[in-house]
């Protein structure tokens, strides 16, 4: 096969949107200043994209998986393996994942609603009267640490603090299922729920949860950082809860599904993390900071620097997506235009002959403020390929190029192919 080409997928993460009213019904992509998108959408095959399929709203993490070629339905089994991940975790194929709240919990029983099914063998139950301890933002480095590495027949529990009141748990051990049922009862005034297992392998997970929980509250209530919040009058971050269980899948590094290795170039730790666990390269781009203020021009240059060393660089700038979950039009026009510079700053430093592919990973329309299941624009820009009729870069306007409406696992197919890196099926 000959020499394989260049690829760089530029992902405007929660790109798509609906029109707009005070925008006289344009989405926010439509009515920015986008003359660098515009001109790759000019000289390329447009079309639109479902990652994962057509009305399914993906998260970052599912939306990513799709468009990489590791389909979500497959190896997403629930939100701890990627939230461990996003916060920097070292997470193994196998691991039962968590994501977990620090909470303040009573054992008083005045304060019982009434004889609470709560977790087994603690005498009176505990109820949560603060899910969220108060939005704990101090100590919980040195209250995680006091859990991390305990051992509970045999198996190994890892606790790492995310932001606020927010961690995340991994129970490493063999053959741990995930099957279990939550511990957090997601309300206030709702007694600590007993985990049970849905099957054989599930049992045992959730007979080590329930004790993990249990020793969460004996550790964090006597924990320095607990007595100062008694002092100070907040809320005790004195337990532990984890809820959203998910298996961490086994997932064929990205260099082995598709013949050529991959740098990631993005802002944030879930994208992040889903680069490290496919054995792509990991780069932090100086400057980038994941919000409206980053550095868009340094995420190009990294980009296009990736480049020189990888076959393919995935490069994500986050803002469109925080425009879209502030439902605030003209921030999200303004990150949009921000993507916009960061194209035109690559078409200046990639080489000519590179492909570059512009998308998003999901729409997160302004008028919605979450993820939807709407399609996003695609553009296929590089010497090989067909220039279609397409003029400017936008939802509508992809709707009749070239490319049609593509799926989330023919992306990297048309990559591949177009980077001549795709043998032929057949004699
Ligand atoms: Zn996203
Ligand atoms: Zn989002």
């Amino acid at each position: 096969m000959a020499k394989i080409g260049k690829a760089i997928l530029l992902i405007g993460d929660g790109l798509g949107d609906r029109p707009v009213a005070e925008l006289g019904g344009k989405t926010p992509l439509e009515a920015a200043e986008t003359p660098n998108l515009d001109r790759i959408a000019l000289e390329g095959e447009n079309g639109l994209l479902d990652p994962i399929a057509p009305g399914i709203p993906p998260g970052s993490d599912t939306g990513h998986l799709a468009l990489l070629g590791y389909h979500p339905y497959e190896v997403y089994t629930g939100r701890g393996p990627f939230e461990a991940l996003g916060i920097g975790m070292e997470v193994r194929p196998g691991d039962v994942c968590f994501r977990c709240n620090f909470s303040t919990v009573t054992d008083e029983p005045a304060r019982l609603p009434e004889p609470a099914c709560s977790l087994a063998g603690q005498g009176p139950g505990l109820v949560v009267t603060d899910r969220r301890a108060g939005r704990i933002s101090e100590g919980t480095k040195e209250l995680a640490q006091a859990l991390n590495g305990v051992v509970i027949e045999g198996v190994t529990c890892l606790v790492k603090e995310s932001v606020e009141h927010r961690a995340a748990l991994i129970l490493r051990g063999e053959g741990l299922g995930h099957n279990v049922t939550d511990v957090d009862p997601h309300e206030d005034g709702k007694p600590v729920l007993e985990s049970r297992g849905l099957d054989e392998r599930s049992r045992k997970t959730a007979q080590v949860l329930n004790e993990f929980v249990r020793r969460s509250f004996k550790v964090l209530s006597a924990h320095p950082v607990n007595a100062k919040r008694r002092e100070l009058g907040e809320p005790e971050a004195n337990i532990l809860l984890p809820r959203g269980a998910g298996l961490a899948p086994h997932l064929k590094p990205f260099s082995d599904l598709h013949g050529f290795a991959a740098a990631f170039v993005v802002e944030v730790g879930l994208v992040k993390g889903i680069g490290r666990y496919i054995g792509a390269e990991v780069v932090d781009a100086p400057g980038a900071t994941g919000g409206h203020d980053t550095d868009e021009l340094a995420l190009a240059r990294a980009a296009a620097k990736a480049l020189e060393r990888q076959a393919f660089v995935l490069c994500n700038l986050k803002a469109p997506d925080l425009g879209g979950h502030d439902r605030n039009p003209s921030l999200k026009i303004r990150d949009i235009e921000k993507l916009d510079r960061l194209a035109g700053e690559l078409l200046r430093l990639v080489p000519e002959d590179a492909l570059i592919v512009v998308t998003g990973d999901h729409s997160t329309p302004v008028s919605v403020g979450d993820h939807t299941g709407d399609p996003l624009p695609i553009v296929f820009h590089g010497p090989a390929v067909r220039r279609d009729g397409v003029k400017a870069f936008g939802e509508r306007a992809a709707g009749s190029g070239g490319m049609g409406r593509l799926s989330g696992s023919d992306l990297m197919n048309l990559i591949a192919n177009f980077m001549g890196a795709k043998g032929k099926f057949g004699a």
